[in-house]
């Protein structure tokens, strides 16, 4: 082949991209693959792409530059940037160690308070403005040590670390990207959280001040894949006046200034979560802060600098200060600003369902 000529393979049926797969593309000759924009490469195709400097073409629309390769792993829809490359050297500073060693406390953390579960979780820290510390795929939280950190630029191709960075970093990415404030990201399990998220259901608000003030409103992000573009997108309508998200179906996620923060906010919003559970079941109802106190409580959050939903006067109206309507309930859809809601929620379309089923057996029954 001339020098400079385009050979694409076109490989856009796989949801997958593996290392056999780009062994054949080099094989065949190729210097551009074309993927579909669901696909996910692993990290060691994407490295041998970009050693083979084997462009990677995300849904037709040509991925640009030297860094092509980097394309591999983005999640979709995400226009190639001018970013320059990631500093490998950012990954042996003394702030690096220090992190690194900060990172495998925070999972250990975790792990004691049982809000992860085998090798599941991830935690990272934004060292520079392309480069990302964080945990590996495949190992326990409780078992990290400062080795196993790797670095990842913020399209999550790795460029430093011996272990594969975790498959869960787009999520992380996303944060980043979009909330220049996010220095640190946990994403964790814990259960009392992830019962809310499997209900699509926030817990109230103005009850705890704790609660309020260094978590306040939580969001619901929609259920996709774990690991996908798709799910690290879906959290980008609220991180930027939320610091927590429930992640439907799955777990939450966790941004603030240092990795430390992040895992006191999971602390915070389980702790909370579990406390409601237990308070709902001593059968009483749950007395609620004043307006005015809560108020109070948002203007200590504001001088923290934390984001909160009710800071935007637009949004006053739809989701109130307190929002506990009924004292004894201790889940409540997520107003629009705070999430999604899961159509099996629509009480509306249950009524009719119930309706329509019922008056189908009575036509049944009388037929008879
Ligand atoms: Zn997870």
């Amino acid at each position: 082949m001339r020098k400079g000529e385009v050979k694409q393979i076109e490989l856009t049926g796989q949801n997958v991209l593996v290392m056999r797969d780009a062994q054949s593309a080099l094989a065949a000759g190729a210097t551009q693959v074309l993927v579909c924009e669901r696909c996910i490469i692993t990290p060691s195709a994407c490295d041998f792409l970009r050693q083979n400097e084997i462009e990677i073409v995300i849904g037709g629309a040509a991925a640009n530059g030297s860094s092509a390769a980097a394309a591999s792993s983005r999640p979709s829809g995400t226009a190639q940037t001018s970013r320059s490359p990631a500093n490998p050297k950012l990954f042996t500073t003394p702030e690096a160690e220090a992190v690194k060693k900060e990172i495998c406390a925070v999972g250990r953390k975790l792990w004691h308070r049982s809000f992860v579960d085998g090798n599941g979780g991830n935690i990272s820290y934004r060292i520079g403005p392309n480069e990302v510390l964080c945990s590996p795929t495949l190992v326990s939280k409780f078992d990290l040590t400062p080795e196993d950190i790797c670095l990842v630029d913020l399209d999550g191709v790795q460029v430093a670390g011996t272990k594969p960075r975790t498959s869960e970093i787009f999520l992380h990415l996303e944060i980043y990207k979009a909330v220049p404030e996010a220095k640190a990201c946990v994403h964790c399990h814990p259960p009392h959280a992830t019962a809310y998220a499997i209900t699509g259901r926030v817990p109230p608000n103005g009850i705890i001040p704790e609660f309020e003030v260094f978590v306040g409103k939580v969001a619901v992000s929609p259920y996709e894949t774990p690991g996908t573009a798709a799910f690290a997108k879906t959290v980008l309508p609220y991180v930027r006046d939320h610091n927590t998200v429930l992640l439907s179906n799955h777990g939450i996620i966790c941004w603030a200034d240092t990795v430390t923060h992040a895992e006191w906010y999971a602390e915070v919003v389980d702790t909370y979560c579990h406390t409601l559970i237990l308070a709902s079941q001593l059968g009483v109802p749950i007395s609620q802060i004043s307006e005015r106190q809560t108020s109070d409580l948002l203007a200590i959050k504001k001088t923290l600098g934390l984001p909160d939903s009710r800071f935007d006067p637009s949004t006053m109206k739809e989701c109130q200060l307190s929002d506990m309507e009924d004292p004894s309930a201790i889940a409540r859809l997520p107003c629009v600003r705070d999430g999604f809601r899961p159509a099996s929620a629509d009480n509306a379309e249950v009524d009719s369902l119930i309706k329509s089923v019922t008056d189908a057996v009575m036509r049944a029954i009388n037929e008879t």
